[in-house]
């Protein structure tokens, strides 16, 4: 009875170990709000395994993380870090605290799942795992014979009717903390500062853009979404255009999970008070169930970051250079829309959806430099770099995806240009050398005469490249390379012979 008593004491001061993984936000976290509800002291922790993020990403998470530990500290929590593999050091930390459960939020990439996995089978205490990284939990939205959607619009349809997500969360109003734990916690294997991660840029730093062009944390995210969600109404018009600042640019706010995607789904659907506002809410959800798709088709297709959902283009007669790569990754392909987006991606972190998909069409396409190591470019320098998003927009652009652009699609960098940036403000911006030269000529500037460059101040082939590939030949290429491919695997679906212009 003495016994039990004890042990019902000791439990009592239990404390709960959050452990955040890509949630870094204190409202409508359930894994938060589950351990707060508890009533029993908290421990936040965050662990780093090996470095698997972007340079880019790695600026971002520190900057998130930093935010995240002032927000708790203002609710009197330490967030502490711990640097090694999680399903060692949460074991050691549970047992070191007698912590009582453990409250996550699930990640659904083969590492986040072997992780949590092990996480799991190697803790004594209660686990309470929480679905909130998507709209659906990737593996619940299915076709009626129980598999995966692989094309979107059937997905999206399904998954509307679900109904509305849930409301989200409140901040949890009451956190218990115990502030005794530290000193075990300091003592602990692992047991290090934000800074020994080692995230930020050192010699040179070249995150000033980074830092100019973002506010990474919740209030950050929060402060996107009120701005978005007063000009939602100019969505459905605007979002192809990258000249104008008519998207959320809530991707990276989201990748972290600064902001839940149910949050934002209710933000936007409650803005979408007149019909023009309801029309861009609506094209506005369906991007963001895009995310919900590529989600659930990392989950069920672990390799898609690597291997082509369409089996037949693994032996795609792709033509790797690392000098055209190179040129590509500087913003120096002489198509200034390819290079302003090369050029915004390098000094932001970002870039706008419709350039992505033209960049990537010119490498994968123009140069036939395999998708793969666009991707790789992506994830290295995207501040919103999504293992599932990236790699399912690639095989997309490059037509091995699932649902993708058929191949033969091969963006015109021109008039992709002409059409989505008219009055060359996107490119003006991005490629100054070229700044000065009229509209006629700003989107293919090696038709400009002698004359016309000398009066704007550039010469082209000096101060900028001369196209690395003639368009209509390098289409052509293409073209053939996706005959041989189809004479090797001998598949009929499809057929050559249109441009997307
Ligand atoms: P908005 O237009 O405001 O859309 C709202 C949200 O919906 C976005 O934040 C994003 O979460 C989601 N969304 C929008 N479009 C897409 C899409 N095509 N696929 C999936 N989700 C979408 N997005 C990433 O988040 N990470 C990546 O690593 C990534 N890599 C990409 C690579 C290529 C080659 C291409 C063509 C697209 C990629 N995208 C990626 C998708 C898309 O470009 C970005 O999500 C979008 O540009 C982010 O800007 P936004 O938040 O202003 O988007």
């Amino acid at each position: 009875m003495h016994l039990a008593r004890l042990a019902g004491l000791a439990r009592m001061n239990a404390p709960v170990i959050v452990w955040f993984r890509r949630n870094l936000r204190l409202a409508d976290n359930p894994a938060l709000a589950d351990a707060a509800a508890s009533g029993q002291p908290l421990i936040p922790v965050y662990i780093r395994d090996e470095n698997t993020t972007g340079a880019a990403s790695d600026w971002w998470l520190h900057e998130s993380l930093a935010a995240l530990t002032r927000s708790l500290a203002e609710r009197g929590l330490r967030l502490q870090f711990f640097a090694g593999r999680a399903a060692e050091v949460l074991p050691r930390l549970a047992a070191a605290t007698g912590a009582g459960a453990l409250c996550f939020s699930r990640g659904y990439s083969a590492l986040a799942i072997a992780e949590q996995d092990s996480v799991e089978c190697g803790l004594k205490t209660e686990v309470h795992a929480f679905d909130d990284t998507y709209l659906r939990a990737p593996g619940t939205v299915l076709t009626q014979e129980d598999r995966p959607y692989r094309v979107y619009t059937p997905f999206w349809k399904a998954s509307r009717e679900l109904g509305e997500p849930g409301r989200p969360l409140p901040e949890p109003d009451r956190i218990v903390v115990d502030p005794s734990f530290d000193d075990v916690l300091r003592s602990l294997p692992g047991y290090c500062r934000l800074d020994d991660f080692r995230l930020l840029p050192t010699r040179p730093d070249w995150s000033g853009g980074l830092r100019s062009a973002w506010t990474p944390g919740e209030d950050g995210a929060h402060a996107r979404l009120e701005l978005f969600a007063d000009l939602v109404a100019h969505y459905a018009d605007c979002r192809d255009r990258p000249d104008v600042d008519m998207t959320s640019r809530l991707s990276p706010h989201l990748h972290f999970g600064e902001v839940s995607p149910r949050q934002v789904w209710h933000a936007i659907h409650d803005a979408a008070e007149s019909s023009r506002a309801a029309a861009g809410a609506e094209a506005y959800l369906r991007q963001l169930h895009w995310r919900d798709f590529n989600g659930q088709l990392l989950y069920h297709f672990p390799e898609m970051p690597v291997v082509p959902l369409r089996e037949e283009y693994g032996r795609f007669p792709w033509a790797p250079d690392p000098e055209l790569l190179a040129a590509w990754q500087a913003g120096r392909t002489g198509y200034p829309i390819v290079d302003a987006g090369m050029r915004e991606l390098w000094a932001t972190g970002w870039m706008h959806n419709r350039v992505r998909m033209i960049v990537a069409s010119f490498l994968v396409k123009n140069l036939l430099i395999p998708w793969q190591q666009g991707a790789e470019w992506f994830l290295d320098t995207l501040v919103d770099a999504d293992l599932a998003n990236n790699s399912a927009n690639w095989q997309w652009v490059a037509g091995c995806g699932t649902d993708a652009a058929p191949y033969f699609r091969i963006y015109n960098p021109v008039l992709q240009s002409r059409k989505f940036d008219p009055d060359g403000r996107y490119v003006r911006r991005w490629v100054p050398e070229l700044a000065r030269l009229p509209d006629t000529d700003l989107h293919e500037p090696w038709l400009a005469d002698r004359m016309t460059q000398r009066t704007a101040g550039v010469s082209i082939g000096d101060d900028y490249p001369e196209p690395l590939v003639e368009f209509a030949q390098s289409r052509e290429r293409a073209l053939d390379a996706y005959r041989e491919l189809r004479s090797l695997v001998q598949s009929p679906a499809v057929s050559p012979g249109s441009s997307a212009g």
